[in-house]
């Protein structure tokens, strides 16, 4: 069975007791959202999952989505759970409230987000492509496009879509086809192909707004010619009710090894129509907009994955009895001990609880630096807090999807031959989970971006925003009675990442292709340590709560015990790490192409 119970004291304190979350949320001259108000919706959204979404989740992967003559069905009860979802006002939450949102912060709806990605990942990308094509518009459509058709995806009658890739690109969009032409009336016709669409066709809501690359007649070769456009599955009538049928159909859905209940679908465009969205030929930096904002909900899923199959394989390791303790019977009462007795199951469950906690942790911090982008007066705070999230979007995207397939992996070794067969669900994990290291560009891919846009961007300015927190951190605490020794092995795994990002600044500079040899180790390497600062920072206030005589020190201690087990068990391997990127190209460019 698959077992998830929303993490709600663990988000609480993470809001709460080490970040300031909720000041920072406010916009300037309204008053800070309450933490009760907060809670009561966290509260909310997990009993809105735990009871409908979660039901849902094995037997939509068991049942999957149906393709008939264009038409798309999603597994029994997801209609009716999109109802629920729509009408709860959660697809709003994080909206305008001019367009009809609730206009709530990002830290808060991120939580939300992981959330709905644990209890069931297919349905959470319905509405998640949703919220992307929802930013896209807001930040670079017209303010007729805006007034039309923001509304209806804010309230979730209408959803949306992200159509870059076609059979013949991915991760190299400057080759696409698809082809826009400029009518008189100002809109555009597009035709093409486009493949692997999510949620390019199905039947929750009442019309479904695609965000399509494509090139316009005069467009220069490569990515500088790519325009983005929107285009209506059916074209609203004067009230904004979908009227005609548009020119765009779903010839197939694809089969696949998980996330089997989201419509994965190849779509046609012929002579549909559409309007441009941001400036001819800069398409791609709009639709930016839309890959950041779900890059980050891409690593959010991986920390969704992560937790559910952490809950899963702690409850199974509880009762399922075998062997005896090593340091003597623990239940004498019966044939054997429960397996979480044995050091190498929690080796196990211990490694899952650091991810998905210390990734919380993380993606909390990088969800305030969206707040205070998107609220503060500051010019200088929302200069910061850009660098900050274009240089961590990479990491969180690539580190928690990583970590999180991981995760689900060692759930199913906590179930042994159990984990395996179906049965149990977590097997379904890991197959889900395999995606998010895929999709929003590959992770080897968001590796290529942090050593080769944001590391040099600005002079190296980007890192600034992480790499003076940590130094003034580990200064102010590395005596700390309580903690000090944790800090230490931070300040070590911290000293192999300045020195792998002098010696990337270095050789990447004479060789690019030594960047490229390096990219994926050293994005694990960041995100060990800035995994590492986080449960630095929530041991910090555990200990300091602890000191106080807090109510619920089971709680405290475990954050201070995980914490422990992340700098001792999991921070080592920073210096592997740091030798591996050391070792530079050669090993991996010399073989020649034909001996492979
Ligand atoms: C279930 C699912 C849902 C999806 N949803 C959407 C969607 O909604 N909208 C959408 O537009 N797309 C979607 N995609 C497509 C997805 O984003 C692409 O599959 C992904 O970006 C990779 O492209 P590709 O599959 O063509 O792989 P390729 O680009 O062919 O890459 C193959 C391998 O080569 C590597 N590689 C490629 N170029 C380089 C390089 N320059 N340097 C180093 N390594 C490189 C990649 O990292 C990868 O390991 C979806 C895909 C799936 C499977």
């Amino acid at each position: 069975m698959q077992t998830y119970k929303a993490p709600l004291r663990d988000m609480r304190f993470l809001l709460h007791e080490v970040f300031d979350g909720t000041a920072l949320a406010s916009r300037p001259g309204e008053e800070s959202l309450a933490p009760d108000l907060i809670d009561s919706i966290l509260e909310e959204a997990g009993r809105f999952v735990e009871e409908v979404l979660a039901p849902l989740n094995a037997s939509g992967d068991e049942e999957g989505c149906h393709y008939e003559n264009g038409v798309v069905r999603t597994p029994k009860g997801f209609k009716a759970a999109y109802d629920l979802f729509r009408e709860g006002g959660w697809t709003a939450l994080a909206c305008d409230p001019e367009y009809g949102g609730q206009g709530l912060p990002e830290c808060v709806n991120k939580l939300v987000e992981e959330m709905i990605c644990s209890a069931n990942l297919s349905f959470s990308l319905y509405p998640g492509l949703s919220r992307g094509a929802y930013q896209a518009l807001r930040d670079h459509g017209t303010e007729e496009l805006k007034r039309r058709f923001l509304p209806k995806l804010a309230s979730g009658v209408w959803s949306g879509t992200m159509c870059l890739t076609e059979p013949h690109c991915g991760t190299d969009l400057g080759m696409l086809r698809t082809r826009a032409v400029p009518q008189e009336d100002g809109s555009y016709l597009l035709s093409g192909n486009k493949i692997f669409i999510s949620a390019g066709e199905h039947d929750l809501t009442e019309n479904i707004i695609h965000l399509v690359l494509a090139r316009l007649p005069d467009a220069p070769a490569g990515s500088r010619g790519i325009s983005l456009f929107l285009v209506p599955k059916f074209l609203p009538d004067e009230q904004d009710r979908p009227d005609a049928r548009n020119g765009v159909l779903c010839t197939a859905i694809e089969h696949k090894m998980g996330i089997k209940a989201s419509a994965t679908c190849q779509l046609t465009f012929e002579n549909a129509k559409g309007w441009l969205v941001g400036a001819p030929h800069r398409g791609l930096a709009a639709m930016f907009t839309m890959m950041n904002s779900e890059r980050l909900s891409v690593g959010i899923q991986g920390l969704a994955i992560g937790e559910a199959a952490y809950q899963s394989a702690v409850a199974y390791a509880r009762e399922r009895i075998q062997g005896r303790s090593l340091s003597g019977t623990k239940n004498p009462d019966q044939p054997a001990d429960p397996i979480i007795v044995h050091p190498d199951v929690r080796r196990m469950l211990l490694t899952m609880r650091a991810y998905a906690e210390g990734c919380r942790a993380l993606g909390l911090w990088v969800a305030q630096a969206l707040d205070t982008i998107e609220r503060s007066a500051e010019p200088a705070a929302r200069e910061k807090a850009e660098d900050f999230t274009a240089l961590m979007t990479p990491i969180v995207k690539a580190l928690f999807t990583d970590l999180g397939f991981e995760a689900a992996n060692l759930a199913v070794q906590v179930y042994g031959g159990h984990g395996y067969i179906r049965d149990h669900g977590v097997e379904q994990y890991v197959r889900d989970a395999r995606i998010a290291m895929i999709y929003e560009g590959t992770n080897g891919i968001q590796a290529l971006d942090l050593v080769g846009r944001k590391l040099g961007a600005h002079y190296g300015r980007l890192l600034r925003g992480f790499f003076h927190p940590v130094a003034a951190f580990i200064a102010a605490h590395k005596e700390d009675a309580a903690i000090g020794k944790m800090v230490h092995g931070l300040e070590k795994a911290f000293g192999a990442l300045q020195l792998a990002t002098a010696h990337i600044a270095e050789a990447g500079m004479r060789d690019p292709e030594e960047a490229g040899a390096a990219a994926s180790e050293y994005l694990r390497l960041f995100g060990l340590v800035a995994l590492g600062f986080m449960w630095a920072r929530m041991a910090k206030t555990a200990a300091a709560k602890l000191a106080n005589g807090a109510d619920e020190p089971a709680f405290y201690h475990a954050k201070l015990t995980t914490a422990r087990f992340t700098m001792e068990r999991l921070l080592p391997q920073a210096g592997a790490l740091y030798l591996a990127i050391k070792s530079g190209k050669h090993a991996m460019m010399a073989l020649e192409e034909a001996a492979f």
